[in-house]
């Protein structure tokens, strides 16, 4: 007889360990089933390991600055890398118990193996002691995402890696070469330099981070290039080989480049091979497996979350996914329909949610933009974080708020509050009208929402920038 569950969820990332903990705290048995470790890209390759590793690094950049502040730090000021490794693994086992015990009081079976679809309702689970078929009412896909890599470069990922590998170097080369800026070359870029890496990041197009407002990527790139980053922006790589024990590439506009190490980060591809989709007829995109606002595929029986529908590659993405897959399955209509921030977590932090200047730009809403400058904020001098700004997009028909994007210090925390604003529908003027506790960073919000109504108090009077259909 083989085991049966409500629900079987495919992978164990933040997608799949909180929607199997939605369903089952909706009342169904569940079974979450995991190939490689608990926890997925974000708690094993992904958001934790690189932001326990990026803390190191802050506090290091901190303690570099601490006379800025009046503070002597004596003697050599220095870090051990493979204490910072240890402790990010720490973090990650205590993540991972933590996962365990949530399954243990929600009941919820874990098994550990390589899980296909054998057709709706059939799962083959290959674990160690051999092959099980599971059968289930519903299967929840959340198989993630896998680094892109680049073919035809030398395969050796000690030398050309992913942020798979280099999340877990051992060692940290003399000289890296950092292929995207995207959000993870940055965040890389930022740490590595901070650790005295000598850092080069080659990025296809004109600017880094291409994918947020303009203003945020070039603020960002002034910041990484005066700490010493060379930012070649507008290039590609033509050919890679490896030479010296390192690599050597050889670049569009004709530069060669010689680096102990290569960190390739040009986005995630979705893992949605060798699972059986064929077994229940379901085709895929681009390699991305195409859901409705209900999670649910064209197979009745079979949703999918997370990076491997492409909707969006963030974590939280993915869980919010999950709950909406869960409650769908459980008989709770609920639709996907949040406003999902993103973050970037280089030192300052950069944080978005909603609609870009450009994307405004490009479906013709006419947006009038308010901005104000984090470092003439009273906190922001006080504890001498001053570099950074908030800027609010506002539709100039509606009033209504379309997007916030900061620079700053915390502002990753920051954004959890405009996601709210953006969420409830507020209006620019209901964010304006908000009082805001002095002093904090948080002022910025209500300074720039005020800009972008021509009412801002601590900017000079100034007209409201204008984009679009007048
Ligand atoms: P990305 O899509 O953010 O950036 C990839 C960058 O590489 C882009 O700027 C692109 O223009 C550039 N690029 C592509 N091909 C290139 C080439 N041949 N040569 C030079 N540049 C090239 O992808 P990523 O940084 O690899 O991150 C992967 C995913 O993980 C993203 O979806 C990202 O959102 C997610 N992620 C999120 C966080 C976070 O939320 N803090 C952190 C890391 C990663």
């Amino acid at each position: 007889m083989s085991r049966h569950f409500d629900i079987v969820v495919i992978g164990s990332g933040p997608g799949g360990y909180v929607g199997a903990l939605k369903a089952a705290q909706l009342g169904a048995s569940v079974a979450v089933i995991e190939r490689g470790c608990l926890g997925g890209t974000c708690l094993n390759v992904g958001c934790i390991p690189s932001k326990a590793l990026l803390a190191s690094a802050h506090l290091l950049h901190q303690i570099r600055h601490a006379s800025e502040l009046g503070v002597t730090v004596g003697g050599d000021v220095s870090f051990d890398w493979a204490k910072i490794q240890s402790r990010k693994d720490r973090v990650i086992r205590m993540l991972q118990n933590g996962v365990k015990s949530l399954f243990a009081g929600r009941k919820i079976e874990l098994i550990a193996g390589d899980a296909k679809l054998a057709g709706v309702g059939r799962v083959v689970v290959e674990g160690k002691a051999g092959a099980e078929e599971i059968t289930c009412n519903n299967v929840i896909l959340a198989v993630g995402s896998r680094p892109a890599r680049i073919p035809g470069w030398p395969e050796d990922s000690s030398i050309v890696c992913t942020s798979d590998e280099a999340l877990h170097w051992k060692t940290l080369p003399g000289k890296l070469l950092i292929v995207g800026g995207g959000i993870i070359g940055c965040e890389f870029a930022c740490m590595m330099q901070t650790l005295g890496v000598e850092v080069t990041v080659v990025e296809l197009m004109p600017r880094i981070l291409p994918e947020l407002d303009c203003h945020l990527a070039e603020a960002m790139q002034k910041i990484l290039a005066k700490r010493g980053v060379k930012l070649l922006t507008g290039v590609k790589v033509q050919e890679m080989k490896l030479a010296d024990a390192g690599a050597q590439a050889v670049l569009s506009d004709g530069q060669g480049v010689s680096v102990d190490r290569v960190l390739v980060a040009v986005g995630r591809r979705p893992a949605t091979e060798g699972i059986g989709l064929e077994s229940v007829g379901l085709t895929v995109d681009r390699g991305f497996i195409r859901v409705d606002d209900h999670m649910q595929t064209p197979v009745k029986g079979v949703s999918c979350i997370g990076d491997a529908n492409g909707r969006c590659l963030l974590a939280h993405a993915a869980s919010e996914q999950g709950v909406v897959a869960a409650m769908n399955i459980t008989g709770k209509p609920t639709v996907y329909h949040a406003a999902i921030p993103s973050c970037v977590y280089t030192f300052p932090e950069i944080s978005s949610v909603g609609m870009t200047q450009e994307q405004a730009q490009a479906k013709k809403i006419p947006v009038s933009i308010g901005s104000f400058p984090i470092g003439y904020l009273g906190k922001a001098m006080a504890v001498g974080e001053t570099e950074g700004f908030v800027k609010v997009i506002r539709h100039r028909e509606s009033g209504e708020l379309l997007g916030i994007h900061m620079l700053g210090h915390n502002v990753t925390e920051l954004i959890a509050a405009a996601g709210a604003m953006l969420h409830h529908k507020l209006s620019v003027r209901e964010v304006a009208d908000v009082v805001y506790a002095h002093p904090t960073i948080s002022e910025s919000l209500k300074e720039a929402a005020e800009d972008s109504l021509g009412e801002a108090l601590h900017l000079p009077p100034r007209k409201v920038i204008r984009i679009g259909a007048q």
